[in-house]
C-alpha cells in the first residue's frame, strides 16, 4: 500500500501520534496510516513515569492555578492562549483515555490518587502504576489503534517530507529493508519527539533524534523555542543510557536533595531549570559529578513507586537506607515545530503535536507532567482542523511569531527582523533567525528517488543514495566529504572516530560540553564545530541509503536541530528559562521573544 488513499499520515507511535489516530479513525472515520521507525509501542511515552497534569477535581484546584503555574514555569515565553487550551481540555481527554482502557491509580474509595511535582502548587498529577504511567498510556492507545488504523508501518523511518504544489503530501521513508518508499497521504503530523540523543546523558530513549524537527527545518518549516532543552534534575548517576529517572513526584513527597557534604542546597519544588541549574553550580564548586537525593524519609516508598524501587534494588541501591546519586541529564524539548492552537504548521497540509511540536504551551521551560497533556490534548485538535477543512495555520499559539510577528528584535542581534507577512499584535515578540544547515541542501533540491516535484531534503539522506551536496546558498561546502570543490579536510581537530555509534557519541560528548546546562558564546561555538565534525564523518561512512541507513540518517538529523539549538543559543544572549548562559545570567526584557527559525 502506498498510503495514497489516506486521509491522514501519523508519523510517530507516541501520545500525541496514537491520540490523533484513534481520534481521526474512531471519531471521524478517517483512513489513517501510522508510520513509526521502531515496533508500535516503541516512544518516549511508554517511559513517562510521574503522571499526567490535569485538574480533576476543582476543590482546592482550579484550571486558573494550573495555567498560572505552567506560565511561572515557560519564564515568560508561554503563549497564555495555549496554554489555556491545555489546561480547559486537559480533564476531558484525561477522562477519554480512562474510558479506552487506561487505569490509573486509586485509593481505596476508588479515587483518582494525585501526586504533587515540583513547579506545580497543589497535587493534580494522576498516574498509573506507581510511577509506570507512560506504559499505561501507550498500552491502551496502542490497543485502540490495532483495532482502527487503515494502515500501520512499523519499523519505517520517515526521511524527508514530499512536498508538491506548496503542500505536504507525506513522506519519503525507508522500509524495513531499507528500501526508499514514498507514502502519500492528503495530510501528515509529525509526532516523532524530542531530540533529547543530541546529548550524552539524557533520559530519552535511542529513538529521540529530533527527526520530524529536521524534517521540517530542511523543508523551510517554522521551528522555534528550540533552544530551550530541559534537562531534569535527578536521572540517577549510573552507566546505564537512557539514564534511569527519579520521578519529580519523589520530591513532591518530601525526598531533598543534598550536596557533598550532606547540606541541602535549593527549593527541591522548584521547577526543573532552577534545580538543574543549581545542582551544576554546586557539582562546579565542590568539583564532583554528582549530588545526592534522599529519600530516606519516604512512607511506603515501595509501594508508591514500585518501579523506581525495583529499578535502584537492580543497581544495589536501597532508597530506605541510601542517598540516590542523581545528576542532570536531558530530558525534553522544549521547542519544535512551530504549530497555532490547531496543530497547523507553516506548511499546508502538514500538522504537528507533541514533543516535535512548539504549540507555545511551554514556553522557555516545560512544567512538569504537562507533556503527556500536550499530546493528549493537541494531536486530536489537529484531527478536529483537518475535520473541520482547515487549510493554512491562524495566527493563534505559537504561530502568532510566523503569521503575526512583533516588531523586530534590538538592534545588533542576529535576528532578522519579523517574519514576511507579520501583522497583528501577539503576547511575545519573535525574531527570525535563518536555518542554512551545516551544508544540507535547504528547499529544493530535486533529490527524489524518482524525480518527483522536489522533496524538502535532504540529509544528504536522498532515497537514491546520492546524498545532497549543495548548500543553502545554492554552494557546496568544502567540510563535507562529497562536496565539490574547496578544502576537504575534517573540520574538527579531534580525532576521527568509526561508525555511526561512535560518530553519534562524538556529537553527543560536543552537545554535552558545548550546549549542556550551563552554556556560553565559546561553549557554543565550540560544540557546532562537533557538530560538523559528526556530519563530515557520517557522509564519509558511506551514502545513507540502503540497510544502515537509518544510522546515518539520525546522526545528520542530530546535526540538523543541533545546528538549531546553537543557533538559537548563541542569539539569546541572556538566561530564561532552561537556557542559561554564564555570561548573560539574568532575563532581558528586549529578548521576550519566540526565537523562529526557517
Ligand atoms: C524517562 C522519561 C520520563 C518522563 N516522564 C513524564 C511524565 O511523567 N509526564 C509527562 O507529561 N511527560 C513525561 N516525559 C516526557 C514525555 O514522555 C514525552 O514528552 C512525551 O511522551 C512525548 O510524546 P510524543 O508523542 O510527542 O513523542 P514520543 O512518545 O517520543 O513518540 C515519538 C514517536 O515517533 C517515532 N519516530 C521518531 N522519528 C521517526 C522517524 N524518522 N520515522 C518514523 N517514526 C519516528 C518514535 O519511534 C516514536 O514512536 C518523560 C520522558 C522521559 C524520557
Amino acid at each position: 500500500m502506498n498510503g495514497a488513499d489516506l486521509d491522514l499520515l501519523v508519523l510517530g507511535s507516541g501520545v500525541a501520534g496514537l491520540s490523533a489516530a484513534v481520534r481521526a479513525a474512531e471519531t471521524h472515520h478517517m483512513r489513517v496510516g501510522v508510520l513509526t521507525k521502531g515496533e508500535l509501542s516503541q516512544s518516549a511515552t511508554r517511559w513517562a513515569q510521574g503522571g499526567v497534569a490535569a485538574v480533576l477535581h476543582t476543590d482546592p484546584d482550579s484550571t486558573d492555578l494550573h495555567l498560572a503555574d505552567t506560565l511561572r514555569a515557560g519564564a515568560g515565553l508561554c503563549d497564555p492562549e495555549a496554554v489555556r487550551v491545555l489546561v480547559d481540555e486537559g480533564p476531558v481527554r484525561v477522562e477519554e483515555l480512562i474510558a479506552l482502557g487506561a487505569a490509573f491509580d486509586r485509593d481505596e474509595q476508588g479515587r483518582l490518587m494525585l501526586a504533587r511535582e515540583g513547579g506545580h502548587s497543589l497535587a493534580r498529577v494522576v498516574h498509573a502504576g506507581g510511577a509506570a504511567t507512560g506504559a499505561e498510556v501507550e498500552r491502551a492507545l496502542v490497543a485502540a489503534v490495532q483495532r482502527t488504523a487503515a494502515a500501520i508501518y512499523e519499523f519505517h523511518f520517515a526521511v524527508d517530507l514530499l512536498v508538491e504544489g506548496g503542500r505536504c503530501c507525506g513522506v519519503r521513508a525507508f522500509d524495513p529493508g531499507g528500501g526508499a518508499i514514498e507514502v502519500r497521504a492528503a495530510n501528515a503530523l509529525i509526532t516523532t519527539g524530542g531530540a533529547g540523543q543530541l546529548f550524552a546523558v539524557t533520559t530519552s530513549p535511542v529513538e529521540a533524534t529530533g527527526d520530524g524537527i529536521a524534517m521540517a527545518l530542511r523543508a523551510g518549516v517554522a521551528v522555534a523555542d528550540i533552544e530551550f532543552v530541559q534537562f531534569h534534575p535527578t536521572a540517577l548517576h549510573h552507566e546505564s543510557m537512557p539514564r534511569p529517572l527519579l520521578s519529580e513526584a519523589l520530591r513532591g513527597h518530601g525526598a531533598l536533595l543534598r550536596d557533598a557534604k550532606g547540606e541541602r542546597f535549593v527549593d527541591e519544588l522548584q521547577p526543573r531549570d532552577v534545580v538543574s541549574q543549581a545542582e551544576t553550580a554546586v557539582m562546579i564548586a565542590q568539583g564532583v559529578d554528582h549530588v545526592w537525593l534522599d529519600a530516606t524519609g519516604l512512607e511506603e516508598f515501595d509501594q508508591r513507586f514500585p518501579t523506581i524501587a525495583a529499578e535502584l534494588r537492580s543497581v544495589g541501591l536501597d532508597p530506605a537506607t541510601d542517598w540516590l546519586p542523581v545528576a542532570p541529564a536531558a530530558h525534553y524539548t522544549c521547542g519544535g515545530v512551530v504549530t497555532d492552537l490547531v496543530g497547523a504548521t507553516s506548511l499546508p497540509g502538514l500538522w504537528a503535536a507533541g514533543e516535535a511540536a512548539c504549540t507555545g504551551v511551554h514556553g522557555a521551560n516545560r512544567l512538569a507532567s504537562n507533556s503527556l497533556l500536550e499530546g493528549m490534548v493537541f494531536g486530536p485538535r489537529a484531527v478536529e482542523a483537518i475535520e473541520a477543512g482547515v487549510v493554512g495555520p491562524a495566527p493563534t499559539g505559537a504561530m502568532r511569531a510566523v503569521l503575526a510577528g512583533d516588531p523586530p528584535g534590538p538592534p545588533g542581534g542576529s535576528g532578522h527582523g519579523p517574519l514576511p507577512g507579520a501583522a497583528g499584535a501577539p503576547t511575545v515578540g519573535s525574531r527570525l533567525l535563518t536555518w542554512g544547515g551545516l551544508g544540507a541542501a535547504v528547499g529544493a533540491t530535486g533529490a527524489t528517488a524518482d524525480g518527483t516535484e522536489a522533496t524538502s531534503g535532504a540529509t544528504g539522506a536522498t532515497a537514491d543514495g546520492t546524498g545532497a551536496t549543495a548548500d543553502a546558498d545554492g554552494g557546496s561546502r568544502g567540510d563535507e566529504p562529497g562536496g565539490g570543490g574547496g578544502e576537504r579536510s575534517r573540520p574538527f581537530a579531534a580525532p576521527v572516530e568509526d561508525g555511526p555509534a561512535a560518530i553519534r557519541a562524538a556529537l553527543q560528548r560536543a552537545m554535552t560540553n558545548g550546549a549542556g546546562v550551563v552554556r556560553s558564546g565559546a561553549s557554543l561555538a565550540e560544540a557546532d564545530r562537533g557538530l560538523r565534525s559528526a556530519r563530515f564523518d557520517a557522509l564519509a561512512a558511506g551514502p545513507p541509503s540502503g540497510p544502515g541507513a537509518v544510522a546515518v540518517c539520525e546522526i545528520l538529523n542530530l546535526v540538523d536541530v543541533g545546528h538549531a539549538v546553537v543557533l538559537a543559543a548563541t542569539a539569546r544572549e541572556e538566561s530564561r528559562g532552561a537556557h542559561s548562559r554564564v555570561e548573560f545570567p539574568e532575563p532581558r526584557d528586549d529578548l521576550r521573544l519566540r526565537l523562529v527559525l526557517a
